[in-house]
């Protein structure tokens, strides 16, 4: 229940649930409430009714029985059956009482039995059940006993005595009449009053259940205090006997020391409660399920776009720039985010390739740049060779031999090496263009520079010097080296034939080389060897002269 959608439909339940609840608990305290009132208004009213009928039936009881002790054939006959009891009179007197009561034991069913005492107590004839009367009694009903009386408990039945006495013509009480009214014989009394689905009994000063509207109550007892007589009836609610549950009130039959009980069982007083109940919690149910599933339903239409929307959000941040979101049943406001970020993905996208793009140009662009740079840098290299190349002979030229001479005079200065310089000159050269042609010149130029290549050392340094002027540089090497090296070269390029006719005075090409070698002193150096040479020309040419030493 973490998710967005779980936590919306848990909150949606609880909502529902407890306004649900609560109108429901509302809703049913009103029509408990109600019910209450309806059954504190009704109850009383059932009993006081029910009191009513009770005193009436029982004072038409007491009237009757009076009615028919004072009717004239027992007043006469009465009086012979006790005193004559075995004589014809007497018998006569029996019949015509027997023949009386009967009838009326037939007329009136609420007595189980009639019968009579003379004034001593003795019981002269009964009709109907036959009942034991208690011997403490006897005196009493024969003299005192009028009117109903107290209720008893005979034979296992509860009874009550209509008494009347008999009088005779002179007012003495002669005998009494009693009729047994059997207290069950109620039952349809009290029936008469309608109690619903409750039941109306009475109880009597012992807390026996006397009789009840409904059927037999013989051994059933009432545990609540009895009302206080004068006292309105209430209801309350408790636990009965057998222990149900129900609603009931009493009120005080203060005739005989009786209380008049009405009861309900509550949930059958109750009953529209509890019906009301059942429905609104079924209805609450369909409604909580209702609103739960929408709101699953709204929860998830929200949610899955945006869990969409954060995935998109994701792949993008992990580099993924073609991200592309659907979103259809999205609301309006996450459509309007989705096609935002689909907008700026495009956008990202198509700015990442034109990126892309760009970068590809870059890199050829600069593959292109490493090339023109590695010609440019052979190009410089070769410009390079070329500032320090003699075009026409390709030696060194005199810059190159210039640098390579600093150097070498500082070198030879500090490792105190001997460093030799040898200055060679071309002969009447002025001639030989002016024979040849200044192409030919040049031709012989590159011919001496190529014959005296392959007689120096890799480490001499032979360069053109000046216009038909050579010199070399000969690191490590002394005067006598130098100059044999010198007279090598002299003797090479007086022996190389420059033309196609064998040598002759006419074709030999003759060099002067001046001979010097380094002493501390680099412009000395130069000097030296140009005296040198300058002494070779004026020897007569074709020569190697050293400079002197003490010069
Ligand atoms: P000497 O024996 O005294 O040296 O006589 P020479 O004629 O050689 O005299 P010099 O050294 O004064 O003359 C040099 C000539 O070399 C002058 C010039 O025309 C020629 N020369 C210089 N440079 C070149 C070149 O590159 N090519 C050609 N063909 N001739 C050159
Ligand atoms: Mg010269
Ligand atoms: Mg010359």
């Amino acid at each position: 229940m973490g998710s967005l959608p779980g936590r919306i439909s848990l909150f949606v339940l609880a909502a529902t649930l407890v306004t649900s609840l609560a109108v429901t608990a509302i809703s049913l305290r009103a029509v408990q409430d109600f019910l209450h009132a309806k059954i504190d208004a009704k109850f009383p009213e059932l009993l006081h009714s029910a009191s009513d009928k009770l005193e009436l039936w029982f004072g038409q009881r007491a009237s009757e029985v009076q009615v028919f002790a004072s009717t004239r054939i027992l007043a006469d006959d009465l009086p012979r059956l006790a005193r004559e009891p075995g004589t014809a009179r007497g018998r006569r007197a029996m019949r015509e009482i027997h023949q009386f009561l009967s009838h009326l034991h037939g007329s009136s069913p609420q007595y189980a039995s009639l019968f009579l005492l003379d004034d001593r107590g003795r019981r002269l004839l009964s009709v109907g059940d036959e009942i034991t009367l208690p011997e403490d009694l006897t005196e009493w009903l024969a003299t005192e006993a009028t009117g109903v009386s107290e209720v008893l408990e005979l034979d296992g039945r509860f009874v009550q005595l209509v008494s009347a006495g008999v009088e005779s013509r002179g007012g003495r009480r002669t005998g009494s009449l009693h009729a047994v009214l059997v207290l069950e014989a109620l039952s349809g009394l009290l029936a008469t009053t309608d109690v619903g689905g409750g039941e109306l009994f009475v109880v009597g000063s012992e807390g026996d259940v006397l009789v009840s509207s409904g059927g037999p109550s013989h051994g059933r007892r009432f545990e609540r205090d009895l009302p206080e007589p004068e006292i309105e009836p209430t209801v309350v609610d408790y636990n009965n006997g057998a222990g149900e549950r129900v609603v009931g009130s009493a009120v005080s039959f203060p005739r005989f020391g009786w209380t008049l009980v009405v009861e309900e069982s509550y949930d059958q007083a109750f009953q529209p409660v509890v019906s009301s109940i059942r429905r609104t919690f079924g209805i609450n149910l369909a409604i909580v399920v209702l609103f739960g599933l929408g709101a699953v339903r709204i929860a998830k239409s929200i949610a899955r776009p945006i869990a969409d929307l954060s995935k998109g959000v994701q792949r993008f941040a992990e580099g993924e720039t073609d991200v592309v979101i659907a979103g259809h049943s999205a609301t309006p406001e996450i459509r309007l985010l989705i096609r935002t970020f689909n907008a700026m993905t495009a956008r990202l996208h198509q700015k990442t390739r034109e990126l892309e793009q760009s970068r590809r140009e870059v890199q050829q662009a600069n593959v292109r740049l490493t090339s023109k740079n590695d010609e440019l840098s052979q190009l410089n290299e070769v410009l390079e060779q070329l500032s320090i190349t003699d075009g026409l002979t390709k030696l060194h030229n005199h810059r190159y031999f210039q640098d390579h001479l600093s150097r070498e005079v500082k070198r030879a200065s500090r490792n105190e090496e001997p460093l030799a310089l040898i200055l060679i000159d071309i002969d009447h050269f002025k001639s030989w263009n002016d024979r040849l042609g200044h192409a030919g010149g040049d031709e012989i130029l590159r011919k001496i520079a190529a014959v005296m290549s392959q007689l120096v050392r890799e480490t001499d340094l032979l360069a053109r010097y000046g216009g038909e002027e050579f010199a070399v540089l000969a690191g490590d090497t002394d005067l006598e080296g130098a100059v044999a090296l010198a007279e090598k070269l002299r003797a090479r390029v007086s022996n190389t034939s420059f033309f196609l006719e064998p040598p002759s005075d006419r074709h030999q090409v003759t060099v002067s080389i001046g001979v010097a070698v380094f002493r501390g002193d680099k412009k000395r150096l130069f000097n030296d060897a140009d005296r040198a040479l300058y002494r070779a020309k004026a020897a007569g040419r074709d020569c190697v002269v050293a400079a002197d030493e003490e010069e």
